[in-house]
């Protein structure tokens, strides 16, 4: 067993190898090392090798799920081990005989396919790079949908378009680049290496037109090179990790680079989107804007805020979809409510695609088409937009396989195929008269019980069943006498004797029973076959059923959004190609809710006016104390503009804006010691990455950059920055900064603008009232601010006193160019030292003081050095 052990984990070196035996999937040398450590389960031995213990430890096959679950999450690949034949086979060919057992899947974090380890709105993407002659593409697949996707990528854009999907697992190439990570530095530890074999072009090309059965892949569009082997190599990985088990894989769908907004892994972690800082799901954009019912809708909103549209038609007519529903509130809710009736039908599919799908995935089919059909009924009347109109055509024509399933399946049939059940009375003759057969017996089984206790005389007989013996017939110890001596031994035949029971069989008995076996193994069988020809008859209606759910998914969108945004007063954007960026009542949702949720202030809306640098400012340099809201409305704008091209309504009573094509969030000094870079270097590697990327068409959120460094420098780094954005960027951008001395930059700047925002001092305390005004702030109000932390009085009376001096001080101090220093750095507050008390006058001093040198002639003078020097 260790040879066959040792040979397939040779051919499996970087995954763990879960080995099955009976009950257990068992690890052994260095994987049970590592096991047992990521799972926190007992380590054991078993055996020798080469004279040494075999470290060994296992899991339960029924509660594997779990611990698969643990070692992937925690970056493991595990290779399952199954044995292939019944061990009596193996005994069959001797008693050395080792049962065959060989890997039947890979299990690595982008190929996971089932439901409990899979989070049911999000994707789970494998995403493959692939680079020709210098050319670059990447591809992506969920293959629990079966999504594919495919685009040229150069490698600098390699970094944003990974942080958009957020893919699981990323395999390139053995043979890349060693300085691929440098841009990639968030993914590196999600990358799989493969041979370069999977990666060529011309392979590939084979690979995929196989797949999709078509003479060349022309018939999807044009690909480039890089862009086949990028997909020709997730399909070879598929192949390897799912044993020849093909997924089912969509036609790809060719995404252009420029086609969405482009937003990079800071500015998506910064604005918090789909997690918040602290990597929950609470507290970011997604869960606040989520109303969706169905996953799949829930995934689509996923998609939608990860990549927002640059194409004013697209965005258009996703809005026109959510008026459609505001306008249509009754249809609108009748939608809702059918919506929420619709299981997930891509991952069922995908399952079934697999061979890992049971009959609810079958009902889920069945369930989720007869629901599209009473949808698109819902709207068929209705003055719907365009975007639903082209969506609807795809609910109907199902009504075939609808029939087929709906005559072919129960209800709500089981979990497990194995057990059978699934298929419904009066749908297969033969079928049913197994069945009949098997439950009559078992009726006849029921009966036979009665009549034993009257032949017998022993009233307490009974007819039982366990997975041993199979029927018997039990009596207790003292009644078995009579029935094992004649004649009633003639009848009854003794099978076994427990502590207080004695069983038996009679012939009728064991008749019986192979009759009921044989009539419910015939029946399982038959099952087995029909959940094969229903599984075939949805695979061949595979497209059609995406087509389907992704217009449900869509459905479920528009509606989630029009709901959002009648509750939460959001309005619809004018979202075109002008360089506007115009909000009337602006709020950053997510505050807003958390607000709300605490009971207490109110949000204060502001309103924020960047325009194209002609007839005012594109940029806004915003100052005011810390804790004013300078961060919170540099990112609702932010958000506001992702939201509308997201092709959704905002949070502002009006919003005017013309399309963004890359938007960039950068916060001063946020600590990176994970990945071991100084607070200073990754801010400024990130303002560099702005400076260098952004064109004309972007917005630009930087928050207190500079702060991570000596005041001097961070405020020349500031002032430096924002005169690049301004005269060569030439993008919109707003600036929060607390150096006031920048606030001067708007006179020399034309396109720069001052805002502030405003607080109002009452009996020596600081009030914010969080409203955003044009102007400058006229102090910080660091020691309030302080106060307010809970810093101890004495400190704060000190500060205070400190404080005035330094302002005072500055003040007689205007003439000089140390004027421009910034608002209070902490180091300079300081206390100046006390005069240090003067030290006696020396008898040389007293003596030197006397002097008037020029009196003496040069013989004095020559005689009183002579003196002094006498004097110490
Ligand atoms: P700053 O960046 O100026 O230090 P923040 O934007 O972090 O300030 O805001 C500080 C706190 O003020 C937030 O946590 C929020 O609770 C509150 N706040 C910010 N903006 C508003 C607003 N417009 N209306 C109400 N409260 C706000």
């Amino acid at each position: 067993m260790m040879a066959q052990y040792l040979e397939i984990k040779s051919r499996h070196r970087d995954a763990l190898l879960f080995y099955r035996m009976g009950d257990f999937y068992e690890m052994f040398f260095d994987d049970a090392i590592a096991a047992s450590e990521a799972l926190d389960i007992a380590l054991t031995k078993r055996g020798k090798h080469a004279g040494d213990d075999i470290p060994m430890c296992g899991v339960p096959v029924h509660a594997a799920e779990t611990y698969l679950l643990n070692l992937i999450r925690k970056g493991f690949k595990v290779a399952v081990c199954e044995q292939l034949e019944d061990p009596s086979e193996a005994k069959k060919r001797g008693s050395k005989s080792v049962v065959k057992r060989d890997v039947v899947r890979l299990v690595t974090p982008g190929t996971l396919t089932e439901d409990s380890l899979l989070d049911a709105r999000r994707h789970n993407f494998l995403a493959a790079y692939a680079e020709i002659r210098e050319e670059g593409a990447l591809a992506w697949v969920d293959i629990s949908t079966g999504a594919f996707h495919v685009m040229p990528c150069p490698l600098v854009g390699l970094g944003p378009e990974l942080a958009r999907l957020n893919p699981s697992e990323i395999v390139v190439s053995e043979a890349h680049d060693a300085n691929w990570a440098e841009f990639v530095p968030d993914f590196h530890d999600r990358m799989t290496d493969l041979s370069r074999s999977s990666f060529d072009s011309t392979s590939a090309q084979t690979r995929l037109t196989e797949l999709f059965k078509v003479s060349s892949m022309d018939a999807f569009g044009q690909f480039t090179l890089p862009e086949i082997s990028a997909m020709g190599a997730i399909i070879d990985y598929l192949d390897i990790t799912q044993k020849g088990k093909l997924p089912l894989v969509r036609r790809p769908v060719r995404e252009s680079l420029r086609g969405a907004m482009q937003i990079d892994a800071s500015t998506r972690r910064n604005l918090e989107i789909s997690h918040s800082l602290s990597g929950s799901r609470e507290g970011s954009l997604i869960a606040t804007m989520d109303r969706t019912v169905t996953a799949a809708g829930g995934r689509l909103l996923e998609r939608r805020l990860a990549s927002p549209s640059r194409d004013v038609a697209v965005i258009t007519d996703r809005l026109d979809a959510i008026t459609f529903a505001i306008e249509n509130t009754r249809t609108a809710q009748s939608l809702r409510e059918a919506l929420r009736k619709v299981p997930d039908m891509e991952r069922s599919l995908s399952r079934l695609g697999l061979d890992r799908g049971g009959p609810r995935d079958l009902a889920a089919i069945r369930n989720g088409l007869t629901q599209a059909e009473s949808i698109r009924d819902i709207l068929v009347d209705a003055p719907v937009s365009t975007l639903i109109q082209q969506k609807m055509a795809f609910l109907t024509d199902h009504a075939e396989l609808i029939d087929l399933l709906d005559a072919a399946l129960v209800a709500e049939p089981p979990l497990l195929s194995r057990d059978g059940g699934f298929i419904a009375p009066d749908y297969d003759a033969e079928l049913d008269e197994c069945r009949t057969l098997r439950d009559e017996g078992r009726g006849v089984i029921a009966s036979l019980q009665k009549k034993y206790a009257e032949m017998t005389g022993v009233q307490s007989l009974k007819v039982k069943h366990n997975n041993v013996l199979g029927y018997f017939i039990e009596t207790t110890s003292t009644h078995a006498e009579k029935m094992l001596s004649a004649p009633l031994s003639e009848t009854f035949i003794h099978r076994q004797t427990t502590a207080n029971q004695v069983r038996f069989t009679t012939l009728e008995l064991s008749e019986l029973e192979t009759k009921i076996h044989n009539a419910g193994g015939r029946a399982l069988e038959i099952e087995k076959r029909l959940f094969e020809v229903l599984r075939m008859a949805i695979l061949e209606r595979a497209p059609a059923i995406n087509d389907a759910s992704g217009a449900l998914a869509e459905l479920d969108l528009i509606t989630a959004l029009a709901d959002l945004a009648q509750n939460e007063g959001w309005t619809r954007p004018q979202v075109d190609l002008g360089r506007e960026f115009l909000v009337t009542g602006g709020r950053h949702p997510v505050v807003e809710r958390a607000l709300r949720k605490q009971g207490g202030e109110k949000f204060v809306a502001n309103d924020c006016a960047l325009s194209d640098g002609h007839d005012g400012a594109a940029i806004w340099l915003l100052t005011g104390p810390n804790m004013a809201g300078k961060s919170t409305f540099l990112r609702q704008n932010a958000l506001i503009a992702l939201i509308a091209q997201a092709g959704s309504y905002v949070p502002a009573e009006r919003a005017h804006i013309g399309v963004v094509s890359q938007l960039f969030s950068r916060v001063g000094a946020s600590d990176d010691l994970a990945r071991g870079r100084s607070t200073f270097m990754v801010e400024m590697v990130e303002t560099a990455a702005i400076l260098n990327q952004a064109d004309d068409r972007a917005l630009v959120i930087l928050d207190e950059i500079g702060r991570g460094t000596a005041t001097y420098d961070g405020l020349s780094i500031a002032w430096a920055t924002l005169e690049h954005l301004h005269d060569v960027n030439k993008c919109r951008a707003l600036f929060a900064t607390h150096y006031h001395e920048m606030t001067s930059l708007s006179d020399k700047l034309p396109g720069a603008d001052n805002a502030t925002v405003a607080v109002k001092e009452w009996e020596g305390e600081v009030i914010f009232l969080h409203e955003v005004i044009k102007g400058k702030a006229d102090r910080s109000y660091g020691v309030q601010v302080a106060r307010l932390a809970g810093l101890p009085d004495a400190v704060v009376a000190r500060a205070k006193s400190v404080l005035e001096t330094l302002e005072k001080g500055q003040a007689e101090s205007a003439a000089n160019p140390k004027a421009i220093i910034d608002d209070l750095p902490l180091f300079a507050a300081i206390p100046p030292a006390p005069p240090p008390a003067a030290p006696k006058e020396s008898k040389v001093e007293k003596k030197l003081a006397e002097v008037s040198p020029d009196e003496l002639s040069p013989r004095e003078a020559l005689q009183l050095l002579y003196d002094l020097k006498a004097m110490i």
